[in-house]
């Protein structure tokens, strides 16, 4: 039976009323009267009062970062593109002929226009915007129109605005939050409406996109950011603990779980934490209060207990520190992204390993992964028949619709027996 050395990690996904009736305000608002609504919000939320919400080119082309971080910057780009591309690869067209004279296939055809958020609340996520818009394009899609919200009433954080555009943003608009979600959904100045929005956020973010979903189509939710690490006494308590803060520092609700199968090491890592908190992390104000309210350890007595306890979390990252890192591997099913073993941290799919960083959270890693290359793809379907194949067919689909007194779908498969 576990048991809890420390608790804290929200078990339901409560969506707030707040937050409910704040999104669904100013998407009816923004839906209804278009450019002023989504003006008085920015202005509302984000002290955001520009000229034109689209970027102008000259103002794309002035945003610079210094050579280094240029350097930088491309190479997590060239990793998250040949990743995606890899990815691609492995998605084949496919037909059949299942029958002779009956030929299926599918097909995966690039959605037509995208828009995809940056969160820039606390963070100006510059690695969000390379993860979000690299990718649809590998996929094919037309139009990225990318968003990022205003920093400190300014516009786009400057080194944001050239990853957006080093990405291959095709559009790039100056919004936060619900707002931005409405615009791209609804259309804003001369951008039009988008088939899918992309990317992560706040509570308002996730909530937008949950509302949203039917008008657009959605990459999945992936809301505030979650960690948890399975480790044992193999395992370094310190680095641990460092892990666990690190994702902890993306905000005051992030969860951060240890899930050990040993009380002393489990002791050790929560010993660790303060350690770091009152020693040099970086930032103690964030990643402290996360802990303080959501950070959680939990001991199994034994493996299986492990894997049990972890997929009821469903971790939107997940590590494994352990001396049996394959067997749990094979056997974990809820996550977004697993990381294996000590040398694979977090913080390298959050910035430029490759992988995506947009990830399923609140329980969502148990029916869906993260943002990737087959997001921005539909799978569609197709058929083709001779008079033999429809010869075939027809019998049961007359049968079938005259079951359900759909005469009119048997009347067209006789016609094809004729
Ligand atoms: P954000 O861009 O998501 O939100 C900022 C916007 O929120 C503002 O522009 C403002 O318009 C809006 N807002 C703020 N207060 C509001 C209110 N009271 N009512 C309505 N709207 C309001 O940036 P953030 O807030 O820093 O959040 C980023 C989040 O993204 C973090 O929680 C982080 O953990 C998460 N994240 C998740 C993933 C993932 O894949 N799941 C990846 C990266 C980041």
């Amino acid at each position: 039976m576990a048991e809890h050395l420390k608790t804290g990690w929200p078990r339901q996904v409560e969506r707030q009323p707040e937050v409910i009736d704040t999104v669904s305000r100013i998407l009816s608002e923004v839906e209804h009267e278009g450019l002023p609504a989504i003006r008085r919000w920015s202005v509302r939320l984000d002290g955001w009062d520009p000229r034109s919400f689209v970027v102008p080119a000259d103002e794309i082309k002035a945003a610079v970062v210094d050579d280094e971080l240029a350097e930088q910057l491309e190479f997590a780009r060239s990793q998250v593109e040949g990743f995606a591309r890899a990815q691609r690869a492995t998605m084949t067209d496919l037909e059949v002929e299942t029958m002779p004279g009956v030929v299926l296939g599918h097909r995966h055809l690039p959605i037509a226009k995208v828009g995809s958020y940056s969160p820039g609340g606390r963070y100006p996520l510059i690695a969000s915007s390379i993860m979000t818009v690299t990718v649809p394009k590998v996929a094919g899609v037309d139009t990225v129109v990318a968003v990022a919200p205003p920093r400190d009433g300014r516009g786009i954080y400057g080194p944001q605005l050239y990853t957006m555009n080093l990405a291959g943003a095709d559009v790039i608009v100056c919004l936060g939050g619900v707002q931005a979600f409405a615009a791209l959904a609804f259309g804003v100045e001369d951008v039009e409406p988008v088939d899918l929005v992309v990317g992560a956020g706040n509570a308002y973010v996730a909530e937008a996109k949950r509302q949203l979903f039917g008008t657009v189509g959605i990459d999945l939710l992936a809301g505030p950011t979650e960690v948890a690490v399975i480790a044992d006494e193999s395992a370094d308590p310190r680095l641990v603990a460092a892990d666990l803060l690190g994702q902890a520092e993306h905000g005051l609700n992030s969860p951060a779980l240890l899930i050990t199968t040993s009380q002393a090491f489990g002791t050790a890592v929560i010993a660790e934490v303060e350690r770091w908190l009152t020693g040099d992390w970086p930032t103690v104000e964030v990643a402290g209060g996360a802990w303080r309210d959501h950070g959680t350890v939990v001991v199994c007595s034994s493996r299986e207990e492990v894997v049990e306890v972890s997929d009821s979390y469903a971790p939107e990252h997940l590590e494994i520190q352990t001396s049996q890192d394959d067997w749990y591997a094979e056997h974990l099913r809820n996550y977004g992204s697993l990381f294996i073993g000590p040398e694979a941290t977090v913080a390298f799919s959050d910035k430029s390993i490759g992988t995506n960083h947009v990830l399923p959270t609140g329980r969502a890693g148990r029916y869906t992964g993260g943002l990737w290359v087959g997001k921005f793809l539909k799978t569609v379907t197709y058929q083709r028949l001779t008079t033999e194949g429809a010869r075939t067919i027809a019998p049961s689909t007359a049968a079938i619709a005259d079951a359900e007194l759909m005469f009119g779908h048997a009347l067209t498969a006789r016609l094809r027996m004729e």
